[in-house]
């Protein structure tokens, strides 16, 4: 674990600990949805669409008899993607304990459902801890190395101290076996500065986000050399209401190289979906997931105002280096 250049003192360790537990709160409080509350959400296209991001990465990297680590898990709403690629084992970690319980109801089958789902092929383990904190290194040693480690909509969590952002990549990078793959989404941080700079104020939004920053981080963070703690309020209608961090693209990268993770490729969401809609088998999961409609006038489709929020996130993989083991 390297050290940190911008001189963090225990103060900001400290309000990071705090923010990170209210991030955890707030997941936490997420119950799980009924599919008709799904479904009655006005961001069901947007989740759909981001579905589709995620099962792409998943269908592009995830081998047959993987072992992957997903960081920052959630709710194990990629348990079945991660299934339908036939993984051989999966570690499921987060911070929010209701979110834990949830995956796990997932994984087991909610044992007041009659009818139980069919059972996952693959074992698995879920553990409560902070990502960007914990030891995971050490913790989940026994089990390593993977072959995948994905981190879905979370990684700008890590970004709220350098300690914290390396944390997370030394983690992962000291998991992944040579050759292995990370692959993640997270806010585009291009974006978010110039629709900030666009705007009249520190806000800016449509009818189902809106972003704020606080006068301090606005004025004071954008001079400064520290590419960390750059925090802001996120609020996505129906998904998220707490505080996240700008993840200036080319530091991450920079700072993954230290770790061994070379970038394999990094691309906005509009631009991952109009790329890989074009090969037939992920339009047709498209069609099936019915992210954009189908093409029947009833069906209703992703709005102007969630395409919006789409552009706000990116996707990238990294590979950690080295040659994998040959078998
Ligand atoms: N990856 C899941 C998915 O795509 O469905 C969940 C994404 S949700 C937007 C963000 C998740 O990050 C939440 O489940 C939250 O509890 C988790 N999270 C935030 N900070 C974390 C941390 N420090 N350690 C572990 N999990 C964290």
């Amino acid at each position: 674990f390297r050290s940190n250049s911008y001189g963090e003192s225990r103060s900001v360790e400290d309000e990071s600990t705090k923010n990170a537990l209210r991030v955890a709160e707030h997941y936490s409080a997420r119950s799980n949805q009924t599919l008709e509350e799904r479904e009655a959400s006005p961001i069901i296209h947007l989740k759909k669409l981001n579905n589709w991001i995620k099962s792409v990465l998943i269908q592009l990297y995830a081998r047959r008899g993987d072992s992957v680590l997903d960081l920052a898990c959630g709710k194990g709403g990629d348990l079945i993607k991660w299934d339908k690629a036939k993984i051989g084992y999966y570690i499921g970690v987060d911070i929010a304990e209701g979110s834990i319980k949830d995956c796990r109801t997932r994984y087991n089958g909610d044992p007041d459902q009659q009818q139980r789902r069919k059972k996952f092929s693959f074992p698995a383990r879920l553990i409560c801890a902070d990502c960007y904190e914990a030891r995971l290194d050490k913790y989940l040693r026994d089990d390593a190395p993977y072959d995948i480690c994905s981190c879905q909509f979370a990684l700008h969590y890590s970004w709220s101290t350098e300690a914290r952002a390396r944390r997370a990549l030394a983690t992962v990078s000291a998991l992944l076996r040579p050759g292995g793959t990370f692959i993640g989404t997270m806010p585009d941080a291009n974006v978010i500065i110039k629709r900030l700079r666009e705007a009249e104020g520190l806000e800016f939004g449509n009818s189902v986000y809106w972003i704020c920053f606080d006068e301090e981080y606005a004025q004071k963070k954008f001079k400064s050399s520290n590419p960390f703690g750059i925090k802001y309020k996120f609020h996505l209608e129906d998904a998220v209401d707490c505080p996240e961090w700008i993840v200036p693209f080319n530091v991450f990268k920079s700072l993954a190289e230290e770790y061994d993770l070379e970038l394999v490729f990094v691309k906005n969401s509009h631009e991952f979906v109009n790329e890989y809609l074009k090969k037939p088998e992920f339009a047709e999961l498209m069609r099936r997931l019915g992210a954009l409609g189908d093409g029947n006038q009833d069906q209703s489709t992703l709005s102007q105002d969630e395409w919006d929020v789409a552009y706000l996130y990116l996707a990238f993989v990294l590979r950690k280096r080295g040659q994998p083991p040959t078998s």
